[in-house]
């Protein structure tokens, strides 16, 4: 089954009122051309409504890079998902590498607020990756396997089935570093993912979309689109120059066009 592939920019604690302005004025008059392919713009939370405003009628999606794993309560500086619901965003980063290593986020945090975002109704696009030790050490497979059974092994998980949640899968080692992982690489990953995906459900799994995040750039893009389960990417630094972000959607559009996706 086809995947509509996304391509999903990660601000980070990037920006300003005007900036958001400015980039979302321009990306809006060129992404109704991209139109096989899904964009997403995971914003810091202060520009969500700004989000609201500006790309309610577009076809670019907005979310945000982190969510609270409790409902509601005694949480000084969190956001809910009602809150992130309040501002109509669509997904929230869960489990992103730099949430983890920063912010020591275990397996099972990011676990909560994988629920608690689809129990808000937001996709949570749920990270995943390994450091260069672990790569090194040969754990690549174990660390992946751990990050997402964390998730997939909770009893709450069976009721996301049809949920739209999605995976990125990010080698730290490749985030903000310039170092991109091979394509081979990374369609190695990706199918392995797929796989345990598949173990829970068959048909979860060819829907499910997995991206490539770790320095995503046009320079790299079409070679890592190609691959057979990578349904596009997470674009950080590069996503933070409207122009350049545009030519990655524009390269994931083309391919898609070209080919069966
Ligand atoms: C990210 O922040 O998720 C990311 C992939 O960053 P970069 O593209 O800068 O490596």
């Amino acid at each position: 089954m086809a995947r509509i592939p996304m391509v999903a920019g990660n601000w980070k604690m990037n920006g300003s009122v005007d900036f958001t302005r400015e980039f979302l004025g321009q990306l809006t008059t060129t992404a109704g051309e991209e139109n096989a392919v899904e964009t997403l713009l995971l914003l810091p939370y202060l520009y969500l409504q700004t989000a609201q405003q500006l790309l309610n009628s577009s076809n670019v999606a907005w979310g945000a890079q982190n969510v609270s794993e409790y409902a509601e309560g005694a949480y000084t500086g969190e956001i809910s998902g009602n809150m992130l619901r309040d501002f109509a965003c669509s997904y929230v980063l869960v489990g992103h590498s730099e949430r983890r290593s920063t912010y020591l986020e275990t397996n099972s945090q990011v676990a909560a607020k994988f629920f608690q975002a689809i129990n808000t109704g937001i996709k949570p696009i749920l990270c995943v990756g390994e450091t260069l030790e672990d790569r090194n050490n040969a754990t690549t497979f174990n660390v992946i396997e751990q990050q997402l059974h964390a998730v997939f092994e909770n009893s709450q998980f069976k009721n996301c089935m049809g949920s739209g949640f999605i995976i990125a899968y990010e080698p730290v080692w490749a985030i903000g570093t310039g170092k991109v992982a091979t394509p081979e690489q990374v369609q190695e990953i990706h199918a392995f993912i797929r796989q345990i995906l598949a173990k829970y459900d068959n048909n979860v799994a060819n829907v499910t979309r997995i991206l490539y995040g770790g320095s995503v750039k046009p320079e790299n893009a079409m070679e890592i689109f190609k691959q057979k389960d990578i349904d596009g990417g997470l674009v950080g630094g590069a996503s933070l120059h409207s122009d350049i972000f545009r030519e990655v959607i524009s390269i994931c559009n083309r391919f898609c066009l070209q080919s069966t996706c």
